[in-house]
């Protein structure tokens, strides 16, 4: 029984990584806690397995349209479910470099410091580890930051065919470390026959904000998740800036709530949309926002797929994903700029290829994906201003000009020249482009100015002291990391502020 959660006292917006693992760290106390996802729960369907549904028909991708800077029209891959993207993620659940916190100078720009160094978060990353039941070995990755604990579970290995490139590559003299995965390989092979990069899934063991974080407070009866309800606006009291009202449309009726607190988690857009889109004549250019960085800074990484194909060379592996290469990482291996880091993709089937190449024969990809392999590239996005999400009415608007493209360019070089020391004597790449926002983030930053940012380092608004922004949207800058541990380390960390300092009972 939920006890009396029309009034509660906190209210989560979204169910992603920052919603989910927020509600999870807040469990224990004696706060009645309402969850308010506008997406459904993923269904255990065969849908969830069918690449030509999900790749080439795009079934699980909404039909919600932004615009881009010359106003045209795309459809994003930015999913609405319990557990937000993190039902399609890779998984991958990596710590930031230490660097990464600190200031550090690029080919294209600089990524500025945050506002505490990796020591601060540290424990909320092994916390946040052990909650996603992260597997991983840290011995090979040059990069690593220094551990307060070893991962709890072993590292994934490598299917065959995958081992004879780590090998390969380390004979080059590279480092190949095992990726830092979210994922029961024995539970998840026993269901499905699918890599889990890119592929929805019910609770087939990967471990995303929903099956990791949200189902573990399904036994407390001081939370409740509503499905199906999107919140339009906040409203601000008269007389100050505290957040009086949620409110949010459900079975096409609009309702609200007004709890003491309010922690937005609807991921690096939609949080920074909707504070634009609740202004009001006290807060004219939107809450959260003296800075005018509301909605700025938007990031998601220069990423890029490259494929090495050789005939010799047979792939029968399913998952793949089990390696990265962060050789690259700080530096471009001859004391240049950093670039970024390598990893494995999800494996890339026939199947999957149609879905870019419709007119191509089936039997052609077929051959193409069995005697290739899969990686992606990705490098950091700086922040810039000018790359920012803007509102008029509903219609999103993303101004996205790459940034730092010269040192992506160059890992993207790198390791086709890898690959092609290995065997795989044709190598193409493709970037992704804004369809993909995949790793959106820095849209509401934290900071120590109010002047300069609208979130201080315990993503508290620094206007609207029971409102805080808890999803990608408060990191400072993007690194070359998957973002999902650092969201989840942060929102455990602000979890336990909160229950520290604010509302314990
Ligand atoms: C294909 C794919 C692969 C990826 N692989 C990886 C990976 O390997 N490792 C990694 O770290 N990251 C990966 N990512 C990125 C990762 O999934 C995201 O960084 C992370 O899930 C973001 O979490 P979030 O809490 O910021 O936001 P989201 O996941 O976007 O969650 C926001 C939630 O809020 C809900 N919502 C939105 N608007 C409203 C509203 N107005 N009212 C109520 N609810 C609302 C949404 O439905 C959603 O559930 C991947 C993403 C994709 C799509």
């Amino acid at each position: 029984m939920h006890r009396d959660l029309n009034h509660p006292d906190i209210v989560i917006i979204g169910s992603g990584i920052g919603g989910a693992t927020m509600a999870f760290g807040l469990a224990n106390s004696d706060l009645k806690i309402l969850i308010l996802e506008s997406g459904e729960q993923m269904p255990d369907s065969p849908d969830n397995d069918d690449q030509q549904k999900i790749f080439s028909q795009q079934h699980f991708k909404p039909d919600e349209v932004w615009f881009d800077k010359d106003n045209k029209a795309f459809r994003p891959g930015n999913y609405y479910y319990v557990g937000g993207n993190s039902k399609f993620y890779g998984a991958v659940l990596a710590r930031y470099r230490q660097e990464d916190f600190e200031e550090m100078i690029h080919e294209g720009g600089v990524s500025p410091a945050w506002p505490f160094g990796y020591a601060e978060l540290e424990p909320w990353y092994c916390a946040a580890e052990k909650l996603y039941r992260v597997r991983g070995d840290s011995q090979a990755d040059p990069t690593e930051p220094p551990r307060s604990h070893p991962y709890a579970f072993a590292a994934i290995e490598d299917e065959a065919d995958i081992a004879i490139v780590r090998r390969r590559l380390q004979k080059q003299g590279l480092s190949p470390y095992s990726l830092p995965l979210a994922v029961d390989i024995a539970q998840w092979s026993q269901s499905r026959k699918v890599p889990w990069d890119a592929h929805p899934h019910y609770f087939n063991g990967k471990f995303d904000a929903e099956t990791a974080a949200l189902s573990l407070t399904a036994s407390h009866s001081n939370i409740q998740l509503l499905t199906g309800s999107k919140v339009i606006r906040l409203k601000t009291a008269a007389d100050g800036g505290r957040i009086e009202e949620v409110v949010y449309q459900r079975n096409n009726q609009t309702c609200s709530v007004r709890p003491q607190l309010v922690i937005l988690a609807a991921g690096a857009v939609h949080s920074a949309a909707l504070l634009l889109k609740s202004k009001n004549a006290r807060y004219p250019n939107g809450l959260a926002n003296r800075s005018g960085m509301v909605g700025r800074n938007f990031m998601n990484h220069n990423c890029t797929a490259v494929v090495g194909f050789s005939h010799r060379y047979c792939n029968r592996s399913v998952y793949q994903k089990t390696f990265g290469l962060n050789d690259f990482y700080l530096s471009d291996g001859a004391g240049g700029y950093p670039l970024g880091n390598i990893q494995l993709l999800g494996r890339v089937s026939g199947q999957i290829l149609k879905s870019s190449l419709p007119a191509a024969p089936g039997f052609a990809l077929n051959y193409f994906s069995r005697h290739s392999i899969d990686f992606y590239a990705m490098s950091e996005d700086l922040p810039s201003p000018d790359n920012r999400i803007q509102l008029d009415g509903d219609k999103i608007t993303l101004h996205w000009e790459r940034n730092n493209w010269a040192a992506h360019t160059r890992l993207v070089k790198k390791l086709s020249n890898a690959l092609k020391k290995c065997g795989f004597y044709f190598v193409m790449s493709k970037p992704f482009d804004k369809r993909t926002p995949s790793h959106q983030c820095g849209t509401v930053r934290m900071g120590i100015d109010p002047e300069r940012d609208p979130l201080n380092s315990y993503c508290q608004a620094w206007e609207h002291e029971n409102l805080y922004v808890v999803d990608a949207s408060f990191m400072p800058s993007s690194a070359a990391v998957n973002p999902s541990l650092t969201i989840a380390a942060q929102a455990l960390r602000v979890a336990d502020h909160i229950m520290q300092h604010r509302l314990a009972k």
